[in-house]
């Protein structure tokens, strides 16, 4: 018998499939989410499971093979438009990404990235033929305001921001919004120049902090006020984007 994609042996830590979303992306969807995370944001909901491999042992992150996770995916198949792969970050796994994006394309599924975009052009290129399109969170445009958030700097995102903007690779980008945050305004204004240069209908979504749920830094700040998301969405409309989503 012939060697096939879903022959690889490797196996990715996967923390949980969750059926249908009409959240993730266009239509209905089944998400897949991997475990593990390059980042550190301090308003992150499952900083448990930011380290590869950790939470393994009490059952709540599985060792699975691409074959198998495709397997589960396709009992939903007729209900469903497409399948996110999220996280964590997912390509903080790139050979089993790879391996799942692939299997996932012989079934014909539509396959869009989830991502926090901390990964180089040569992973990109790699990744790019097999999936139709990405999910984008753009932090903080400051290198070290993004640093103080998430841990890291953002050098990769910006870069995979114009790369992905120039080649109209971008479903949707994505700014959490901490209320008062210095950076909030020079982020959205310039994330919002990127996309109204290279792909003006990219949906770009400005995403409320909550502090329920959150364990981390931030879990003691309150919800950005209102005029303030509306200041930031004025910004984006302004620029010339078409759609400005507040959630
Ligand atoms: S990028 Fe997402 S998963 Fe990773 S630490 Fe930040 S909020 Fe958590």
């Amino acid at each position: 018998m012939s060697k096939t994609v879903s022959d690889e042996a490797f196996k990715g830590y996967v923390k949980k499939i969750l059926p249908f979303s009409s959240v993730d992306g266009p239509g209905n969807r089944s998400i897949i989410f991997l475990q593990g995370c390059s980042f550190r944001c301090g308003y992150c909901h499952n900083p448990e499971t930011i380290a590869l491999g950790s939470a393994v042992t009490t059952g709540e992150i599985r060792l699975r093979t691409p074959d198998d996770v495709v397997q589960e995916v396709l009992k939903y198949k007729s209900f469903i438009s497409g399948v996110t792969i999220s996280g964590g970050e997912c390509t903080l796994q790139p050979e089993f990404l790879l391996a799942l994006v692939k299997a996932l394309k012989k079934e014909a599924f539509h396959i869009l990235i989830d991502t926090n975009g901390d990964f180089d052009q040569a992973y990109y290129e790699r990744l790019r033929p097999w999936v139709d399109g990405f999910m984008l969170d753009v932090k903080s445009i400051d290198p070290e305001a993004h640093k103080k958030l998430a841990g890291e700097d953002n050098q990769k995102v910006i870069e995979n921001l114009h790369r992905m903007a120039g080649d109209r690779t971008l479903y949707e980008v994505r700014t959490v919004i901490v209320p008062d945050w210095p950076d909030n305004t020079a982020t959205v204004t310039s994330v919002s120049k990127v996309l109204a240069e290279k792909s003006p209908s990219t949906r770009y979504k400005l995403i409320r902090f909550r502090p329920h749920g959150v364990v981390g830094l931030y879990k003691a700040l309150p919800m950005p006020k209102e005029t303030e998301m509306e200041n930031l969405k004025k910004i984006a409309s302004d620029a010339g984007l078409s759609q400005v989503i507040l959630v």
